[in-house]
């Protein structure tokens, strides 16, 4: 499923199977999470896509080929490819395990073609291993959901209540490794959200109210995953002095003004930017310790722009995932 101009639908269209070169794997897709960062790249609002492109960065699949020197894995694997694609190794951001904040970062289903197709290459030293006891279509939402969700959830510190702004594919995952830590769950929705407040009340979260509410205690942390500006503010004012608000997303609307009476007190606000290795390795070991169950939403890949639109209008809980039938069982069936 391609995006050949932002703003129009993508096109399912039929392309050779890539090669894997030096450092490469090939792929063979078998689920393909969606994110809101698809949406956005899909809508324009970031700016800088390699067009023609496939989307998707929430890659499961399983190794059928190796280039040359990216013999970790072997034929047969399966892997995860998440949204860092690929990094220059040698800068200061590198040299320091800070790889997401490198200037050379390619992104997957940003720079590089990504996972809505049968078929995908990865730098195998940017892929993981999916844990087993994971379906594909379970697995998917782990890849970015779930390791923004995890490296959001570190960046808040220990604190132990916890706003979540916008209660999507990311916030289910970090809804269940907070409880798990032992942390409270505040979750705030679009105003009369009711069926989304409903789901963060079954997943864990002490309270569930709208986003123009103040929550019933102060927080020691929040989360903005929605990509709402104004939830800013909002957040900085429902936490305690001390307390730090994360911007999860990688877009956001404006931020309005606001005094600075609400950051006083040694309130802290920061932005998290996509994942490490690090993360990602930590995440998994932790996630089926817990474990983390993904409320999943699957379309055919055809239906990829069903998909996209279903999570524009929020029409369903938790996240959506496209699975891809195998290409040779396609072909018998022809
Ligand atoms: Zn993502
Ligand atoms: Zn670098």
């Amino acid at each position: 499923m391609m995006l050949e101009e932002p703003g129009t639908p993508l096109r399912a269209v039929d392309m050779p199977v890539p090669a894997p070169g030096a450092g490469q794997v090939l792929i063979r897709v078998h689920a393909c999470g969606i994110c809101r960062t698809d949406l956005h790249i899909v809508d324009g609002e970031l700016k800088e896509p390699k067009l023609p492109l496939v989307p998707g960065h929430q890659i499961v699949g399983t190794v059928v080929a190796t280039g040359e020197g990216a013999g970790r894995y072997a034929a047969g694997e399966r892997v995860g490819v998440p949204w860092l694609g690929s990094t220059c190794n040698t800068c200061r951001y590198c040299l320091s395990g800070r790889e997401n904040l490198c200037d050379s970062a390619r992104f997957t289903g940003y720079h590089i073609n990504g996972g809505f197709a049968e078929y995908a290459v990865a730098d195998y030293r940017f892929c993981f291993p999916v844990p087993a006891g994971y379906p594909d279509l379970q697995a998917a939402p782990l890849l970015c959901a779930g390791l923004i969700g995890y490296r959001s959830l570190v960046m808040a510190g220990e604190a132990e209540r916890l706003g979540i702004y916008g209660f999507g594919a990311a916030a289910h995952i970090v809804v269940q490794v907070a409880r798990f830590q032992g942390r409270h769950v505040y979750a705030f929705t679009r105003p009369g959200d009711i069926r989304t407040q409903k789901f963060a009340r079954d997943m864990g979260a002490v309270w569930a109210g709208n986003s123009d509410e103040l929550p019933p205690e102060e927080l020691d942390a929040a989360i903005i995953f929605a990509p709402a500006g104004e939830l800013v503010p909002a957040a900085l004012r429902a936490v305690a002095r001390g307390g730090v608000v994360v911007c999860g997303g990688i877009h956001m609307s404006d931020i309005p003004s606001f005094p600075y009476e609400i950051l006083w007190g040694e309130r802290v606000l920061r932005s998290v930017a996509n994942l490490t290795r690090r993360d990602g390795e930590e995440f998994m070991a932790l996630a089926p310790l817990i474990p983390v169950r993904t409320e999943v939403k699957s379309y055919p890949l055809e239906a990829a722009n069903q998909a996209l639109d279903d999570l524009r209008y929020g029409r369903f809980n938790g996240a959506a995932v496209l699975v891809i039938s195998d290409p040779a069982e396609q072909d018998r069936l022809v």
